[in-house]
């Protein structure tokens, strides 16, 4: 039935590039040309944040200076895009809901570049957004790729297992050990959530990884509450000399 309903959607709205618009024959849709101006990361790669790094891998885990000298409270991270050029048109269009349509492809990519750190009984949480935001905004584009992710690879989501306890004040122009204390204290597990992660892996989504902050708030609220190992896995990633 629902395949039914699809193929007639399709007759109806023929998939398109999500980069151009141009049509195309998949639903995951971009166009050669769009897809090889989107900058999505492969090769070697920083093993707790994904960054792209120079060199091969000689089978022992890299990581870049960013996480040598900040280790990250979780095990490893992944992302599918640099965030630049198109991809972070693209990521802008999803952030402000102009293109919801963009969650389910993006979710594909993430379940692809995150496939080595997918294991069972794996639950799935987004980077909550604070509720005065998500009024403003309408959606957190977080929970919507977690959603998407879920579905892809069938695993478990949980898009409230984080709250934002507080406006998130302004970061800016503070060292990073007052952003982490800042962040801590902004980001808790919903007290009527906390069980779901007890002794499980988390898997944290966010669109965009900067610095890793937010990220790493969400990682220690999640170990602080009994989680077993934290994974991260991002749409994009700002790399340092992007
Ligand atoms: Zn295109
Ligand atoms: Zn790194």
């Amino acid at each position: 039935m629902w395949n039914r309903i699809q193929t007639a959607v399709e007759l109806i709205y023929p998939p398109r590039c999500l980069g151009c618009g141009d049509l195309v024959t998949s639903d995951f849709g971009l166009c050669g040309p769009c897809w090889r101006d989107t900058p999505f990361i492969g090769g070697t790669i920083c093993e707790s944040c994904g960054t792209p790094l120079p060199g091969d891998t000689d089978g022992h885990r890299i990581e870049c200076d960013d996480c040598m000298t900040t280790p990250r409270p979780w095990k490893d991270g992944r992302a599918a895009l640099l965030y630049t050029g198109r991809a972070r048109r693209m990521i802008l269009a999803l952030k402000h809901g102009d293109r919801p349509e963009l969650a389910r492809p993006s979710a594909l990519w993430m379940a692809q570049a995150g496939e080595d750190l997918l294991r069972q009984g794996m639950l799935i949480a987004p980077v909550p957004l604070h509720w005065s935001r998500l009024v403003k905004r309408r959606y957190n584009q977080s929970a919507l790729l977690a959603q998407h992710l879920g579905r892809e690879t069938g695993l478990a989501v949980c898009p409230d297992l984080l709250i934002r306890t507080q406006r998130t004040p302004v970061l800016d122009g503070k060292t990073t050990t007052e952003r982490a204390e800042t962040l801590s204290q902004a980001i808790a597990p919903h007290p009527k959530r906390r069980h779901r992660m007890a002794a499980r892996d988390v898997l944290l989504v966010d669109d965009v990884m900067t610095s890793g902050a937010t990220l790493a708030a969400c990682a220690r609220a999640c170990l602080d509450a009994g989680a077993n190992h934290i994974f991260v896995l991002t749409l994009a990633r700002v790399a340092k000399d992007a």
